[in-house]
């Protein structure tokens, strides 16, 4: 997990964002079990990843300058 600095467009926060990925690891476990839908869960968490404010976890961060 990787920590990003943002800026919060709602709240105002500034600071370390938290890497958010939909779904959920013992979902992923599971379909691995069956190797292609595993891949793909894996594949559509990647691409659905986003970072989301620690106060008030809002999406549409902005990546701070600082
Ligand atoms: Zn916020």
């Amino acid at each position: 997990m990787a920590a990003k600095m943002i800026d919060c467009p709602s709240c105002h926060h500034h600071g370390i964002g938290i890497v958010f990925s939909p779904g959920s690891p013992m979902m992923e476990g599971l379909l691995w079990l069956l190797i292609f839908p595993g891949i793909m869960y894996t594949i559509w968490r990647r691409s659905n990843r986003r970072v989301i404010c620690p106060n008030c976890s809002t999406e549409f961060m902005l990546p701070s300058i600082f």
